[in-house]
């Protein structure tokens, strides 16, 4: 027997459509590239995504076209992700933090028939033009005003003149759910990029999900600001949520130091945002510095790579800021885990809260996820064993764009039942009775010493809890007897002078002896990834040769 509901699929367009209705009048503020603070609302937002649409059928673009992004976070950025996906068209965002040479063979390799970007880029783009072998169309995502007097890019077009050529009385076609709406390229960490291709089934149920009271509680009440790039696996599903709850958003565009967000949360009175652990350093070191106080910043939700312990702190305790650690990947569109405590948690002693807090936290619906041992094999939820993470659910990848070969693994339960395929994450983690995922490392990050692995994440985390230390890194460096041991590479904050015993001191008491690291090197900075990761492939190499004390 089959149920009698109605069959309406699943589209992004339905969620903008939702905003123009029910929140039309809210705010969207954009700090632009251009050097102004912008104002407009969802229904005007809704009017230009639509104007966008039949600027794309002008411009011959197809369904299943892809439209590639190089933009920060705004209005028109917001724009285009309703006017292309909601078009049957794809929207494609690049990060433009890549080099020249990678982001050109992206483009191609998703063969992008048009390429929309922000001013800050148009350098970049003229450069790599001639690489592109699929754009027809640049679009420079301004005004008339701003556009070049001269470039080298042909029949460069005007964003905002193309949108006013029409009239947007433009119905939202009506198509099948699982067609792809968005792509996006993993930041290529560890290996070639490879295209992940969501479908708008897949990103309204994450939308859904993201902005649950236990994930990021997204409201109606809220003001918020991403300050995840929406290159940045859609700024983890933000824009799409904020039109569920219709919040008021303020992007911040390229304006990402300490000083500019904090001006911006204090001005538009924000609430909650989102972002990687580097650039709540930015922020809190300028608060810090300058002794000042939030207003109205509620809670921030941090992935992307592991919250320090002593940020988390921080935040909740200096500044009165909710953390919510989550974990994710491209793969997942991006959301996986987040910590939030139920009832039962609360009732813990403090301690014990904030251990839990610290973690990655519980799968939100959606998510089935598990840790198997190097056979696939599931293990124990207790905390304590280590295994590879898998994953499954509808808005985890099946296949990569233009590949066949599935990246799919077979796991069989702790009984040896087949447990069906699921996605290897390449990450290594404990799950606890109650479920709080904890990651330990990165698999290719864990450091073997001696038929033991030890956590580089549990390394750093107590690294960075020194009050002298700005950020913390820890690798493996090779050894003649136990294989490898980790070598701690250190940041200190402004004006202070650290030293290897002051720094590997601090581990006493803290963590077994044996998993102290053997040396501490202090550098002035340390190499980060596209999207805010520390880049430990490069570390690995600047120190291969690094000869530990007593070897
Ligand atoms: P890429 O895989 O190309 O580096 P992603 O942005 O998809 O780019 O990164 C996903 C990875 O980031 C995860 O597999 C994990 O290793 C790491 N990561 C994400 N969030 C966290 C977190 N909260 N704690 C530790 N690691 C994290």
């Amino acid at each position: 027997m089959m149920g009698q509901m109605m069959s309406m699929p699943l589209l992004i367009s339905s969620l903008i459509q939702h905003a123009a209705r029910h929140s039309g009048n809210t705010e969207i503020v954009s700090k632009r590239c251009e050097g102004d603070l912008h104002r407009t609302t969802w229904s005007e937002v809704v009017r230009r995504a639509r104007q966008l649409a039949q600027a794309l059928d002008r411009l011959g673009l197809a369904a299943g076209d892809r439209v590639g992004t190089l933009a920060w976070n705004g209005h028109r950025h917001l724009e285009i992700y309703y006017g292309v996906s909601g078009s049957a068209r794809v929207c494609h965002t690049i990060n433009p933090r890549l080099f020249p040479e990678q982001i050109a063979w992206i483009a191609n390799d998703a063969q992008d028939a048009a390429l929309c970007f922000d001013l800050t880029f148009l350098p970049l783009v003229e450069k790599i033009g001639p690489q592109l072998t699929t754009v027809r169309h640049f679009i420079l995502m301004t005004d008339r005003a701003h556009m070049p007097a001269q470039t080298t890019l042909p029949g460069l077009l005007c964003f905002d003149d193309l949108l006013a050529a029409e009239d947007g009385h433009y119905v939202w076609p009506e198509f099948d759910e699982h067609t792809a709406s968005t792509l996006c390229y993993t930041s290529g960490t560890t290996g070639h990029p490879k295209g992940a291709v969501y479908s708008h089934r897949s990103t309204v149920l994450h939308a859904y999900a993201a902005a649950l009271p236990d994930a990021m509680a997204c409201s109606r009440r809220d003001v918020i600001l991403p300050v995840v790039p929406m290159f940045h696996v859609n700024a983890w599903g933000l824009p799409y949520a904020m039109a569920i709850v219709g919040s008021k958003v303020v992007f911040p565009g390229p304006h990402l130091d300490g000083k500019s967000l904090y001006e911006l949360f204090e001005s538009e009175q924000v609430t909650f945002s989102a972002g990687v652990p580097t650039v709540w350093l930015g922020l809190l070191n300028y608060v810090a510095t300058n002794a000042l106080r939030f207003s109205s910043f509620k809670r921030t939700v941090i992935g992307g790579s592991a919250c320090p312990p002593a940020m988390l702190r921080t935040l909740m305790d200096d500044y009165g800021v909710e953390v919510i650690h989550a974990w994710g990947m491209t793969e997942l569109s991006p959301l996986g885990t987040l910590s939030k405590l139920g009832s039962d948690e609360l009732k813990l002693p403090l301690a014990e809260q904030r251990h839990l807090l610290e973690k990655q936290g519980k799968a939100i619906y959606g998510i089935d996820m598990t840790i198997v041992d190097d056979q696939r094999r599931e293990l124990p939820w207790d905390g304590r064993s280590a295994g590879n993470l898998v994953v499954r659910g509808p808005w985890v990848i099946d296949s990569y764009f233009g590949q066949t070969a599935s990246p799919l693994v077979p796991v069989s339960g702790q009984d040896g039942r087949d447990a069906g395929l699921w996605f290897p994450t390449g990450d290594v983690a404990t799950i606890d009775a109650a479920g709080f995922m904890q990651i330990t490392d990165r698999s290719k990050d864990v450091i073997k010493s001696g038929g033991e692995w030890i956590s580089s994440i549990e390394l750093e985390n107590i690294a960075m809890a020194h009050p002298g230390v700005h950020e913390a890194a820890v690798i493996a460096v090779a050894h003649p007897k136990w294989d490898e041991r980790p070598l701690l590479v250190v940041v200190p904050k402004p004006g202070v002078t650290l030293t290897r015993d002051e720094v590997l001191a601090f581990y006493e008491g803290k963590i077994a002896k044996w998993q102290v690291p053997d040396d501490v090197v202090v550098v002035a900075e340390i190499p980060h990834t596209a999207t805010g990761k520390m880049l430990k492939l490069k570390l690995r190499e600047q120190f291969r040769g690094h000869r530990l004390p007593g070897c």
